[in-house]
């Protein structure tokens, strides 16, 4: 009797480990995924490692990127690839377009006309030859944080002479 015991529960713990992994990573997944929605930032790897190191120590930098860069391949998130800052992870997956400050590299979202994809195609086509597949478009600015700094030490630097 203790031995099919033992014997039931070796079993257990041979199957119940893959699934065991899989309910962990989807957890660890939809953790990710919300933080990175609340922090609402298009925020990078790094950044959304650094909040949920606050209230979960445990999850390690690797399993965030991991995490991370296969919702992106699976197509739950987008990854931007930006001119000037680390990549950044987008939950909103319908084309837009974004700005990056250049100072701290805050990217905000900017709703695109929904004809402007079929627009710039029509530009391609014209230049000839090549096949448009998708785009991306980033412009670069300075947002209103980094642009009232900037006129507050301007102010600073006339007052002083400098
Ligand atoms: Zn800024
Ligand atoms: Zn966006």
């Amino acid at each position: 009797m203790s031995d099919l015991t033992a014997e039931k529960k070796t079993n257990e713990i041979k199957s119940g480990s893959p699934a065991k992994e899989t309910r962990r990573s989807t957890v660890q997944k939809t953790l990710i995924m919300r933080t990175l929605r609340e922090m609402n930032c298009h925020a990078s790897a790094g950044m959304v490692y650094e909040e949920i190191h606050k209230n979960y120590p445990d999850i390690s930098r690797a399993t965030v990127f991991r995490v991370l860069a296969n919702a992106a391949e699976d197509g739950d998130l987008l990854r931007l690839k930006l001119a000037e800052a680390d990549d950044r992870f987008d939950i909103t997956k319908h084309p837009h377009c974004h700005i990056t400050c250049r100072r701290c590299g805050y990217v905000c979202d900017i709703e695109t006309p929904d004809d402007l994809p079929r627009r710039l195609v029509g530009l391609v086509d014209d230049a000839g030859g090549f096949k448009a597949e998708k785009y991306h478009l980033e412009l670069m600015g300075v947002c209103p944080d980094c642009a009232a700094k900037e006129a507050a030490s301007d102010e600073q630097s006339a007052e002083t002479g400098d």
